[in-house]
């Protein structure tokens, strides 16, 4: 049937407006980020698998039920997120990083990559990169994990950890690299993707300074490196409730401190990731320990970044501050009884050993930080902060 002219115009017109839609949906960061106040430097921090009771735990352990808010707390913008993937209600850090990282939905287990072969966007690092910021990556997991991986390459499965080091090496090339993962640096065997090698040799002829303890890595900082990559386990890092005296790995805050005081040595600014990753795995195991101890070193961290952020008034004029869990997980809940006075005491209540489909809350503060204080998706965070990257006039 020949379509009528209207259809036809009609058709136009829609395809039309998807096309302008689609570039950045629903965001078009130019009316939103109408402040002119240049984005240099975008601090995004994941408390990974964080839910609100998980900060209501971590806030009565540390300061009392009517005690002081935690750090990240203090933060002047707050808003929410939908964490849906492409294929699930139940997203996981894959698709939900790479929701942040590169605008789009993806399927579970994809790492800023279509297995489908569709085209997909520069991640907001290698945006920074091309605008000549400097860039960073760091983790309490394997560096090369999901959340820190959305960043820094592109894979179409989370589990081919040897193939994101390799592209971490040879392709995107943060500055700042510090986690765990050295054997995803140094690997005779193939991953999924039948990636493997000696990419430590790699990086050292790329002009990184590659060190395994806390020692190391301050003694690096304090020397004028701008290059860093720091392996300190060789898989995940050390849970913090498990700690010992004497451990040579550095903790979350100590990282993030090192991380900041190389990439301010580029007077452009700079792109960094600080994931507080274990949150995620305490909540998996149901563990409240182990989750308020992650939660807790992920707010020093926190601590750590608002300090250096309010040591100078141009930080705070042209830092963009994010905290932003990528997902629920275990369905963690404050129970208790309301027939029984326990004032400070709660019970631990937990539905599912799994993430859950439940929206995740946004603290920011700083240029730009005005759009996120409203409900959004995750992907919004990727248009938002790729507008903030854009030169001002
Ligand atoms: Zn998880």
């Amino acid at each position: 049937m020949k379509k009528s002219i209207w259809q036809a115009m009609s058709s136009i017109a829609i395809s039309l407006i998807i096309s302008l839609v689609s570039v950045s949906p629903s965001f078009s960061g130019e009316r939103l980020l109408d402040n002119h106040k240049e984005v240099k430097n975008i601090i995004f921090m994941v408390p990974d698998g964080m839910g609100l009771a998980d900060v209501t735990a971590a806030r009565i352990y540390k300061n009392g039920i009517d005690g002081a808010p935690l750090y990240f707390e203090t933060l002047e913008e707050i808003g929410y997120q939908r964490t849906y993937s492409a294929d699930n209600t139940i997203t996981d850090s894959a698709a939900a990083g790479s929701a942040w990282a590169c605008g789009e939905k993806f399927d579970n287990g994809e790492i800023c990559y279509h297995s489908d072969g569709r085209p997909y966007n520069p991640s907001i690092l290698e945006l920074a990169k091309s605008r000549g910021r400097s860039t960073g990556l760091v983790a309490t997991s394997t560096i090369t994990h999901a959340t820190p991986a959305v960043f820094g390459a592109h894979v179409k499965s989370r589990g081919c950890e040897n193939e994101i080091a390799c592209q971490y090496i040879e392709m995107t090339r943060p500055d700042v690299v510090l986690g765990g993962g050295v054997s995803k640096f140094n690997s005779t065997k193939p991953d999924k993707c039948g990636t493997a090698g000696d990419f430590i040799s790699e990086a050292l002829n790329e002009g990184y300074k590659v060190v395994y303890t806390k020692e190391e890595m301050e003694s690096a900082v304090s020397s004028d490196t701008t290059k860093l990559l720091g392996l300190f386990n060789s898989g995940g890092m050390t849970p913090e409730y498990l700690r010992t005296p004497g451990l040579t790995e550095p903790r979350l805050p100590e990282m993030a401190k090192a991380a900041l005081n190389i990439l301010e040595r580029n007077k452009q600014g700079f792109f960094v990731m600080i994931e507080g990753s274990q949150i995620d795995w305490g909540n998996h195991a149901n563990n409240l320990q182990y989750q308020i101890g992650e939660t807790l070193a992920f707010d020093e961290a926190v601590k750590v970044v608002l300090d250096w952020i309010n040591a100078r008034q141009e930080r705070k004029e042209h830092t963009l501050l994010i905290v932003v869990p990528d997902h629920e997980t275990g369905g963690f809940a404050i129970n208790g009884n309301e027939d029984v006075p326990a004032l400070g005491q709660f019970v631990p209540g937990w539905t599912t050993s799994g993430h859950t489909g439940t929206d995740t809350v946004i603290w920011s503060q700083g240029p730009g930080s005005h759009t996120l204080g409203r409900a959004l998706d995750n992907t919004n965070l990727y248009w938002i902060m790729r507008e903030s990257l854009k030169d001002k006039e």
